[in-house]
């Protein structure tokens, strides 16, 4: 099991009301992007208007996923909740897997990279506190999902993946599916994406060794970053760091957490590259 919380775990939430040493950035980072990123596919109504709508495939096993694994487990967002409850998981999983999209786990995506636990998802969406309109900034794209339910509330998402198969493949998915509203970029997330900033919120979908700094430098005083910090391999703390009016950022740990890691070279060195 990777990039969720552990069954076991689950339950067992540890809320903390403390900044982490492991959150503190790294001064010497830089806060600009690299240039060598590239926009696979670009939101030409973001917002709210570029929003699809869905067919009804599969429609009583998401239905079934939300009630008992997202609202059961206290998400109460209305906007999350229909969001996942229109959004098509099983268009997001490798084929052979489509039998067990709607189940209560992350399931992998190849490249050794995996689709969060649906509870993950609507959990970190709430955290955001988004609003139609808000612009935001995933690190992770992945199979696109996490994006797709991000666009369904109606936000704008700029989502960056690393791995350029993957993030070609979700692009051309969630073009497909008729969202006008995520702009899509293959590069290293660590950089965030400065031509689109500041944002609204920023969501990391992959463990960090701290808190990248030019994510902070992206995101608009007053609002809300939710990100996976730690070690890879085993647990991490889902941290929910808040940009304060004067550019400080308060850090508070929601649980814990095991994502898969945040590549590429700034990572603390972490796994240096894909
Ligand atoms: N949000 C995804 C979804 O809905 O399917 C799941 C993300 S998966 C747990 C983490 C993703 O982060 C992987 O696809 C991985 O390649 C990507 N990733 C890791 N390091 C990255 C980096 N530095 N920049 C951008 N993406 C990165």
């Amino acid at each position: 099991m990777k990039d969720t919380v552990r069954s076991t775990l689950l339950f067992a939430i540890v809320i903390a009301f403390s900044a982490l040493a492991l959150a503190q950035p790294d001064a010497a980072s830089p806060t600009t992007s690299p240039t060598d990123t590239q926009v696979l596919l670009r939101a030409d109504a973001p917002g709210p208007e570029g929003r699809p709508t869905f067919d009804a495939a599969r429609e009583e096993e998401r239905q079934r996923m939300v009630e008992r694994q997202i609202e059961q487990r206290g998400v109460t967002d209305e906007a999350v909740l229909a969001a996942m409850r229109s959004v098509p998981r099983h268009a997001f999983v490798p084929a052979d897997l489509r039998d067990r999209a709607y189940a209560d786990s992350p399931l992998p995506i190849g490249h050794g990279q995996t689709i969060s636990q649906p509870y993950i998802v609507g959990f970190m969406t709430e955290t955001l506190e988004l609003a139609p309109g808000d612009r935001v900034l995933e690190i992770g794209t992945g199979s696109g999902y996490q994006a797709a339910i991000l666009g369904a509330m109606g936000v704008e998402v700029v989502t960056i993946e690393i791995i350029r198969p993957l993030a070609e493949q979700a692009a051309a998915l969630l073009d497909k599916l008729g969202f006008d509203n995520i702009t899509a970029i293959q590069g290293d997330g660590y950089y965030g994406y400065e031509e689109l900033a500041p944002y609204d919120a920023i969501i990391v979908t992959a463990a960090a060794q701290h808190v990248p700094p030019p994510l902070i430098a992206q995101l608009k005083p007053g609002q809300r970053m939710v990100i996976p910090v730690g070690r890879a391999g085993w647990t991490q703390n889902l941290l929910l760091v808040t940009k304060t009016d004067d550019g400080q950022t308060r850090t508070r740990n929601l649980m814990s957490v095991a994502f898969v890691p945040l590549t590429g070279e700034r990572n603390g060195g972490q796994n240096g590259g894909r």
